[in-house]
């Protein structure tokens, strides 16, 4: 008999964006002359910067000719996307990688969801919470997340509150913990810690033996000089982290997919004897059994990025979507509800007013100026009393919904 993996009927049903486009679809069947404006989901609207398109049809046909031609890759990314990667991502912040330590892969969500397999299903998993639930479900599906209880929380993993009162600041856990998944920029918050806040982290993992799993997804996004670009800024961070980027969201590889990996070959986890490995090794070997490799012809189109030309699209991409943040942030905030992020990232987090929990808020918002976003208890516990508002729409629609929002919630 062919038992299953049981941990994934623990898995309640994707319910946040499932039950976001059942009440919107209720709302548009009860009023079809409706004009909603979707600011709920965090894709990309603007097509691929010229550079990359340029490139990904000379990839093409270099495939259609027997003479460049390419058929399986090296699991780990083409040495030319991965030179390109250290040479700007990394060196001008004083971080110096070698080839090795970069994996390129199809997508940060895969790496994030699939980064646990090497790591003991004893680990206990630390999340700061509200967060992106891809951290969270695969260590589920992995057996690391025992029951969930009606609070919203997995009784086996650590909650560690980000909201208004500790300024989204991660504290460190009281509890024992051995993983921690990090992201800043942060989704759902928008929201970024210091060099110094960051330290605090990486100091307290190397002295716990701990790994820090940092999902750096909105890098592209930072505009304030104290804000790390990588966790590796931080002196001794390579002994303690695993770092996330993702070519999604400053180049609008959302459908496209190519991101990367970093694992420092000084970056250890331990036996059971306390035997330390290092990790390069072991992710180096999940890949290759697992991964074949993200396709030549997208490896071309994201080496492009950082040509001259694809570096000054990717500014005027990330400036568009910033002038969005800052109109919302700015609109939001001249009503008098509480806003947050929207400096260093796409997303606009803030309080619901007059004391509304988030869905009541979302219906609100959808009923009264027919405008979408998304709940922040979607994102955990910690999450409630939140709403998200995302950056990513077209100015013209996003120019629309605040002048809406700026009108029905003015003081
Ligand atoms: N990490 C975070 C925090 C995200 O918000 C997202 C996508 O929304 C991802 C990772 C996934 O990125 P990718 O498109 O590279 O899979």
């Amino acid at each position: 008999m062919a038992h299953i993996n049981e941990n994934y009927l623990k898995l309640p049903g994707s319910y946040l964006f499932s039950e976001i486009a059942r009440r919107v679809n209720v709302f548009k069947d009860e009023n079809p002359e409706a004009d909603i404006i979707r600011l709920g989901i965090g894709d990309v609207t603007k097509p691929l910067p010229e550079a990359v398109i340029k490139e990904l049809h000379a990839a093409v046909d270099e495939m259609a000719d027997a003479s460049t031609f390419r058929g399986y890759g090296p699991e780990q990314g083409y040495d030319f996307l991965i030179e390109k990667i250290i040479e700007f991502d990394f060196a001008p912040h004083g971080v110096n990688l070698a080839i090795d330590e970069v994996f390129v892969s199809d997508g940060s969500k895969s790496d994030t969801a699939n980064i646990q397999e090497i790591f003991g299903t004893d680990n206990v998993i630390a999340i700061t919470d509200p967060v992106y639930p891809v951290y969270v479900d695969s260590n589920v599906m992995a057996g690391r997340s025992g029951t969930l209880g009606a609070d919203g929380k997995w009784s086996d993993m650590v909650y560690i509150p980000c909201t208004a009162e500790n300024g989204f600041v991660p504290q460190l856990p009281t509890e024992k913990v051995d993983l921690i998944y990090l992201c800043f920029p942060n989704n759902p918050t928008g929201t970024t810690i210091s060099k110094e806040q960051l330290k605090i982290w990486v100091d307290f993992a190397k002295e716990n033996q701990v790994i820090i799993l940092y999902d750096a997804a909105y890098e592209a996004y930072i505009t304030e000089a104290d804000v790390p670009h990588s966790i590796y800024e931080i002196e001794g961070a390579k002994e303690v982290a695993i770092e996330f980027r993702s070519f999604s969201k400053n180049a609008g590889f959302t459908g496209t997919r190519c991101s990367y990996t970093v694992v420092p070959k000084e970056c250890m986890g331990y036996t059971a004897s306390g035997e330390a490995i290092s990790l390069n090794g072991l992710w180096n070997r999940r890949q290759c059994t697992k991964f074949n490799g993200t396709p030549y012809i997208i490896q071309k189109g994201a080496e492009a990025v950082y040509t001259a030309a694809g570096q000054a699209q990717i500014k005027a991409l990330i400036d568009y979507y910033m002038y969005n943040a800052k109109l919302i942030r700015e609109g939001v905030k001249s009503t008098g509800i509480e806003v947050f992020g929207g400096v260093n990232a796409p997303y606009i987090w803030l309080k619901t007013p007059e004391g509304l929990d988030s869905w009541s808020f979302f219906d609100r918002l959808l009923n009264e100026v027919h405008i979408v976003g998304t709940p922040g208890a979607g994102f955990g516990p910690s999450g409630e009393g939140y709403f998200r508002l995302t950056a990513f729409g077209t100015k013209e629609n996003t120019e629309e919904a605040i002048e809406r929002f700026t009108k029905k919630f003015k003081l």
